[in-house]
């Protein structure tokens, strides 16, 4: 889950990294408000989950708690790259005498942690990146013995920061690493990283992805989250694993690899029929219940890209029988609802036995596959014709 600014300045602040005063409004009037209370020289800053807010004009200094409403009124409902600015940041202003960068993140292909430095900030890291590569350090960490002081120092130096930032760089370095280990993240980017004229050290943008596997040691339920697709929010209240996609065959499946592998089959198959996609990502787990088949069925029949579903389950702890059973208690429990064309494939344990239950049923929607091939291509078929 990636933060907003705010939300990350409040994390450094909560593990004293030295950040400067920030309020969030929703209006030109909060703005102003906040502006005041502030005092002095404020930044307005857009919220919205995405970098370049600077160069958009998401973030401009205002002298006065009316230029802070000005520069508010302005901000809000600017679209940034397909963000649309609702909320703002006005923080406090700083006189900077220069931009720096530094990142910690979990780096999966080398298995370990990694921190980026750079006397260099302010520009886009990516940029950096590929402009001068060699003015961006890249420091292993491990895991086990994590950031201490002399590789916070080793880390600044690599940056290439001056000798007599080296100390007062490398304290912030160690917060930054406590927010990254206390907060469970696997990113905290700091970009920029400012020395102000009388010589302060300050986080003036933060960028934080918190590892959501960890929400349960934390307090985060008040936490503003990203508004959910309506279909995910109904899946995710009946605790579905479903992820909306843009095509038109929707997929029901037990077990995320039958459910990954059904996609691709499916999305193949599509080729030779007008180019038609899977809708959706679909795991109903080991139970495939009439009740969870109902409940997946309900989510997927609601999408209106939906033209065809193909269920294709592999009967394991839970037999063939009961979820061909599943399918008859859904599709009674749906009714009228349910409306659009069901390709069912089954196998593994007891598959006659559920195959005999879903051809006595003799449901109109209901076609049996004999293999996923072929239970792939005929619901391509029924969702390009
Ligand atoms: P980003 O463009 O989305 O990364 O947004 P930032 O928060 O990094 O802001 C962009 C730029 O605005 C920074 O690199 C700074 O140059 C400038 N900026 C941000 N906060 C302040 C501030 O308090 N005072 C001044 N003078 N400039 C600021
Ligand atoms: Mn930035």
């Amino acid at each position: 889950m990636d933060l907003f600014e705010y939300q990350a300045r409040d994390l450094f602040e909560k593990h004293g990294v030295p950040v400067l005063q920030g309020r969030i409004a929703d209006t030109p009037e909060e703005a102003e408000a906040a502006a005041t209370a502030i005092g002095g020289t404020v930044v307005v800053k857009a919220q919205v989950k995405t970098g370049g807010r600077g160069k958009a004009g998401g973030v401009k200094v205002a002298h006065s708690p009316a230029e802070a409403r000005q520069k508010a009124e302005e901000i809000l409902g600017l679209d940034i790259k397909g963000h649309v600015v609702k909320r703002l940041m006005i923080a406090e202003g700083a006189k900077i005498a220069q931009e720096f960068y530094f990142s910690v993140l979990l780096d999966r292909s080398n298995r370990t942690f990694l921190s980026l430095c750079s006397v260099e900030g302010g520009m886009e890291i990516e940029q950096l990146a590929v402009e001068r590569p060699d003015a961006l350090a890249k420091i292993p960490v491990s895991a086990v013995t994590g950031i201490d002081k002399a590789l916070a120092m080793e880390i600044a130096m690599a940056g290439r920061f001056p000798e007599e930032l080296i100390d007062s760089v490398s304290d912030v370095i160690l917060k930054l690493y406590d927010v990254f280990v206390k907060e469970d993240a696997t990113l905290v980017e700091v970009n920029p990283l400012v020395l102000t004229e009388d010589g302060q050290i300050l986080a003036l943008d933060g960028k934080i992805t918190l590892d959501e596997n960890s929400d349960f040691r934390h307090e985060r339920d008040d936490m503003e989250r990203d508004a959910l697709d309506p279909l995910e929010a109904k899946a995710k209240a009946m605790d579905l694993n479903y992820v909306k996609l843009d095509g038109e065959v929707g997929i029901i499946g037990n077990g995320a690899g039958l459910v990954m592998s059904t996609l691709d089959v499916v999305a193949y198959a599509g080729e030779a029929n007008g180019g038609v996609k899977p809708a959706n990502f679909l795991d109903i787990g080991g139970g495939a219940s009439a009740e969870v088949m109902a409940a997946g069925l309900d989510v997927i029949l609601n999408d209106p890209q939906v033209k065809s579903v193909f269920v294709n389950v592999f009967g394991g702890i839970t037999a063939c029988d009961a979820v061909a059973n599943g399918i008859v208690g859904a599709l009674n429990t749906l009714g009228a609802r349910a409306s659009k064309p069901l390709v069912v494939r089954l196998d593994g344990n007891n598959v006659e036995e559920g195959r005999t239950i879903l051809k006595e049923f003799n449901h109109p929607l209901v076609a049996l596959a004999d293999t996923m091939d072929g239970g792939a291509n005929t619901a391509a078929e029924l969702a390009n014709g």
